[in-house]
């Protein structure tokens, strides 16, 4: 996906800052976060959206890394929320599947 852009942040193209990463995943900081901690665990491998994968590893691996992104930023055992927002309706506004990892303080539920 040349014009994507977390595939141009995969590839080099658009600086983020990075937090973690694995053999298929990047973990890197929400460029407008929403918490203390906000961080985005992205596949390397395009997908558009969580309906666009049928892989149940590149979903776990995403969970484990957001974990890993979570013991880094030491809120692992005060707790943090993943999220994966899909389709307009989900709110997702980039068309490269990612999950949100957001924590650093008390998160109220339901979002809204
Ligand atoms: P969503 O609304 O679930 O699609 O989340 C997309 C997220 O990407 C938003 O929280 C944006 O703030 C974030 N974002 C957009 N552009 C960048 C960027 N260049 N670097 C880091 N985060 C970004």
């Amino acid at each position: 996906m040349d014009d994507c852009l977390f595939c141009r942040i995969v590839r080099g193209e658009i600086p983020s800052t990075k937090v973690a990463d694995s053999a298929t995943c990047l973990a890197f900081r929400d460029i407008a976060p929403k918490a203390p901690v906000h961080v985005l665990v992205i596949p390397r491998t395009h997908y558009d959206s969580a309906n666009d994968v049928s892989d149940a590893a590149v979903v776990g691996e995403m969970v484990l890394l957001a974990k890993e992104v979570a013991r880094a930023e030491r809120i692992l055992d005060a707790g943090y929320r993943m999220v994966i927002n899909t389709g307009v309706d989900g709110g997702q506004t980039v068309g490269h599947l990612h999950l949100h990892v957001l924590g650093g303080r008390g998160l109220k539920w339901p979002p809204g």
